[in-house]
């Protein structure tokens, strides 16, 4: 049966790019031997890196002055890794879910942290708003899809302090406007490649800042030293991201990307909406096109299970929303084909006529 995979993360990715790596595997580019047993410092493996950073610039229109980093520790290890190395005094938070909790509570072992909006009241199903970012902060982080919550920021606003964005779950969905961000970072593993690698961009001239000593493996001015290598790399992540990096490309860029998003968005969306028997539960304008969270209606709520069963004979996987939504979770990254979204749909309705 063909599967339709709504995974959040390790979540679908272009099958050209499984293939690739599963080519890469066998036999690199013809050498006779596997990526997995070649050096990092060999002329072959470093070609693959140099191409990883040179579409990343290239698909994300990265201006000049940055860095693209590859690094293990997930994006986790940026929670702490971002104060260690930009954190003086004070930085802001935003608060808009569980990833950007953990980035909070890691910021705070380094100084003070000012929370200056949350959506904690409401189970994070909205994006707060008429916040004001104080001017003395060294630089305020958001997290801009909110993965577990189905909410994201989709502009590239001002801000007058750095602004650190943890675009883990929604890179690569859309163009950014790179120049207004000292520092994007992410696990690769929902839009952008295969667990193992985490990618970071950073403006070279926000590091050095703060007094503390930073261990090196901690301390990006390294990393950006030795070109991602100061330490053997994810190797086989990195030729992924890389193949992923080549699809986004060969497929028309980000901004196809984008459009794509908002089709099987819009698909989604419209048949939550329209639905009897689900509802959507981020608040409309804050709705991601990445991740599609909705639940039964009350008088419906105890068909959930069901419902699963019924989505799991028909191919569907990954679509139980975390435990702390509850409902269905249907993420609907750069790989998934709208055929997929569709069958979804089908599903719903399916459901929908044998049980109203
Ligand atoms: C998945 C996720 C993370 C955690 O990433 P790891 O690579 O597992 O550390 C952080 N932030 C967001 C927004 C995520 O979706």
């Amino acid at each position: 049966m063909e599967k339709h995979n709504f995974n959040a993360g390790p979540s679908i990715l272009p099958r050209i790019a499984i293939e690739n790596t599963a080519k890469a595997i066998l036999d690199l580019n013809g050498i006779g031997m596997s990526l997995l047993e070649i050096s990092h410092r060999s002329k072959d493996f470093q070609a693959v890196i140099d191409e990883a950073v040179a579409l990343f610039k290239e698909v994300l229109n990265i201006p000049e002055g940055y860095q693209v980093l590859f690094l293990g520790g997930g994006a986790s290890l940026q929670f702490c890794m971002i104060p260690f190395n930009m954190l003086n005094k004070k930085a802001a938070y935003l608060e808009t879910g569980v990833w950007a909790k953990k980035a909070i509570k890691e910021a705070k072992l380094f100084g003070e942290v000012a929370v200056i909006g949350s959506s904690s009241d409401k189970n994070f199903n909205y994006i707060p708003s008429g916040w004001q970012i104080p001017a003395d902060a060294d630089y305020f982080h958001i997290t801009t899809n909110n993965t577990i919550y189905g909410t994201e920021i989709r502009e590239d606003f001002d801000s007058p302090v750095l602004l650190v964005a943890d675009m883990s779950s929604d890179i690569l969905s859309r163009p950014v406007d790179v120049s207004k961000y000292a520092m994007i970072y992410g696990g690769a593993q929902k839009n952008a490649g295969t667990a193992g690698v985490t990618f970071v961009i950073v403006r070279d001239d926000v590091l050095g800042k703060v007094d503390r000593a930073i261990p090196s493996m901690l301390d990006y001015r390294i990393h950006i030293k030795e070109g991602s290598m100061f330490n053997t790399p994810p190797c086989v992540s990195i030729f992924t991201l890389k193949e992923t990096l080549k699809w986004v490309k060969e497929m028309g860029g980000v901004a196809k990307m984008e459009e794509l998003a908002k089709e099987r968005a819009k698909l989604l969306y419209d048949a939550i909406d329209t639905s009897k028997m689900f509802e959507g539960t981020a608040v409309k304008d804050a709705r991601s096109l990445m991740n599609i969270c909705f639940v039964m209606k009350e008088q419906y709520k105890d068909k959930e299970d069901a419902f699963m069963e019924l989505a799991k004979t028909r191919g569907m996987v990954g679509i139980k929303g975390h435990r702390s939504v509850g409902g269905f979770r249907a993420s609907t990254y750069n790989a998934l084909p709208l055929s997929s979204v569709q069958a979804l749909i089908n599903c719903m309705h399916e459901f929908e006529a044998a049980n109203s």
